[in-house]
């Protein structure tokens, strides 16, 4: 098989903890660099927080994995620096059509507007994705020790701390932190040495991942097929990645033996029969999967803290693994930071746990409900599934019922502690509990993002009227003060319009880009009480 991607080997150095045998606490360490783990340590740095990384290999994901980034972690990824090389790596795409046999039956557009800084979705090999944290991380040498062949094998709840033992090829030492963030994978040795609870049900079917090589004059959509006439009663998907990679994932059932299905002599053929016999094209990977969907029960134990997919792991339909995971970085480390610093008290980390297992729920209904479609386990579901997809070729109501995977989204938390209900009525997507709409300012005579200029810290939105202050102190946090009019232009009006803007119109915005509270006028006893309540004070 051809690869066109040479794997980084990263080089392993015995620490000087090990080599001193003197037990350091840091304050933080994170156990696994994968994409979670690895983003993980680039928020932590961004907020000045020292960060360990303990990973038990020394190179990227190997093979094919994660395809599909979608906006919300691309402009968490951009807030870290690092969203750019993915986007001009990545191959942009917005379009998705679902066909059944040969028939376009369904098309969605994810991004229908326009004026965002990232798009909906790019698609790239998750190896690059891992390579650009990795060299973004190393940028961050004063604040990052990111160690490899380091292997946690044991972990110990000491109360106030947590100790850690690790392997490396020099032998076994000990390491103490404040907090482990476990971002160890669906298998997570961390998550089996905490007894942690882990369930949700597997799913009996089981997929090829065949990536090849090809110059193809696809356009650059998301397509997916049900019962096509290359591969009848099952379903295919295909998307292309950097370098003329695309990614066909095929189903094959339950009954397929997945050693003899990843023989080229027998992924060649349905190749051949969906691609045409002349197309050239050379294997790069093949594997074959099976899914399943599950959470933790809590995401917090005592001072070990679980994300990405070591916390919740969902099926690849709708793209939600990666995409959450980073999610759920976001919304821990500007409460790491505040505890941490002793300006919140530990309830502030609760709210993770609380607010991530509710989004984690809705990426599991989603990818569940996904998943039944796609993979019918009787025969009235499929009857049902065949009906939807015959009627959604002449009638508008059947096509939003037609479910190839529904696309990662951001999960507002609608019912979150942290929330100050909104007292006013307000026409605009962006309640309390929502992440933030960007929008194209003007700022200093140049063009620029709302995101960008929200940053990672608690911010007060004011339309038009100046209240005449820059920032308000609640109990030693900032909070800085951003009048649209004055310190930032609403360049195409955007913002007035997402937002739902009118002079003096107030948002609190929290370091993780949400929506606190809203209120019709500044207001700053009770901008204090909410920042107040969104710090769990
Ligand atoms: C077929 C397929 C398609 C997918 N498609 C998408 C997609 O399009 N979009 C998307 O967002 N997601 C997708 N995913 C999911 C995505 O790959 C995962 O959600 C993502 O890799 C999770 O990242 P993570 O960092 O939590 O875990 P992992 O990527 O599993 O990383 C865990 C890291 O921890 C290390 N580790 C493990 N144990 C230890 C230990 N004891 N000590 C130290 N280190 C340890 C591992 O070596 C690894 O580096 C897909 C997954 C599959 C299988």
């Amino acid at each position: 098989m051809l690869s066109t991607y040479e794997y980084p080997e990263f080089p392993y150095r015995q620490s000087e903890d090990q080599k001193s045998g003197k037990v350091v606490r840091r304050p933080v360490i994170v156990a696994g660099g994968g994409p979670i783990g690895l983003t993980m340590a680039l928020d932590c740095a961004h907020k000045g927080i020292p960060v360990v990384v303990l990973d038990d290999n020394n190179t990227v994901s190997v093979g094919s994995r994660a395809v599909c980034y979608a906006k919300r972690p691309l402009e968490i990824w951009d807030r870290l620096g690092c969203a750019a090389e993915m986007v001009d790596k990545g191959i942009v795409w917005q379009v998705g059509k679902v066909f059944r046999e040969e028939d376009l039956v369904y098309q969605f557009d994810l991004l229908p507007e326009e004026d965002h800084k990232l798009p909906a979705f790019i698609n790239l090999q998750q190896y690059y994705l891992e390579e650009y944290l990795v060299r973004r991380a190393a940028d961050h040498g004063d604040l990052i020790d990111l160690r490899w062949k380091h292997k946690v094998i044991s972990v110990h709840d000491q109360g106030d701390h947590v100790s850690v033992q690790v392997e490396t090829p020099d032998g076994v030492f000990e390491m103490e932190c404040d907090w482990l963030i476990a971002c160890d994978g669906a298998n997570s040795d961390v998550r089996k040495m905490l007894k942690g609870a882990f369930r949700g049900q597997f799913f009996q079917d089981r997929f090829l991942i065949a990536d090849v090589v090809m110059k193809a004059d696809f356009p650059t959509e998301r397509w997916f097929w049900f019962d096509p006439p290359f591969h009848p009663r099952q379903s295919v998907l295909l998307h292309k990645q950097a370098d003329d990679v695309w990614r066909i994932d095929f189903q094959l059932g339950w009954d397929a033996d997945p050693e003899e299905e990843k023989k080229p002599e027998n992924v060649i053929p349905r190749l051949k029969a969906m691609l045409g016999e002349d197309t050239a094209f050379e294997l790069e990977w093949v594997s074959v999967y099976q899914f399943a969907c599950r959470r933790m029960d809590t995401f917090r134990y005592s001072r070990v803290l679980f994300a990405g997919d070591s916390a919740h792991q969902v099926s690849p339909f709708g793209a939600r693994g990666a995409n959450t995971g980073v999610q759920d970085v976001d919304n821990l480390a500007w409460k790491l930071k505040l505890v941490l610093d002793g300006k919140a008290p530990e309830a502030l980390i609760d709210s993770y746990s609380e607010e991530r297992v509710f989004a984690a729920d809705d990426n599991l209904l989603n990818s569940t409900r996904s998943t039944d479609f796609i993979t019918p386990k009787s025969e009235a579901s499929r009857a049902f599934r065949n009906a939807v997809l015959e009627l959604s070729h002449d009638f508008d109501f059947a096509r939003p019922l037609v479910n190839s995977g529904r696309l990662s989204t951001p999960t507002p938390y609608v019912n979150s502690s942290l929330n100050t209900p909104d007292e006013e009525p307000f026409h605009s997507a962006m309640a309390p509990g929502t992440n933030c709409a960007d929008a194209p300012i003007g700022r200093d005579g140049e063009d620029g993002w709302l995101l960008n200029a929200l940053g990672d810290r608690f911010v007060v939105l004011v339309q038009g009227e100046d209240p005449g202050v820059e920032s308000l102190d609640v109990g030693g946090v900032p909070v800085a003060v951003l009048v649209v009019g004055k310190d930032i232009d609403d360049a195409h009006g955007r913002i007035e319009a997402r937002y739902d803007m009118r002079p003096g119109t107030t948002y609190l915005i929290r370091p993780d880009q949400y929506v606190a509270a809203r209120w019709r006028a500044f207001d700053a006893e009770k901008i204090t009480a909410a920042v107040n309540r969104a710090l769990c004070r």
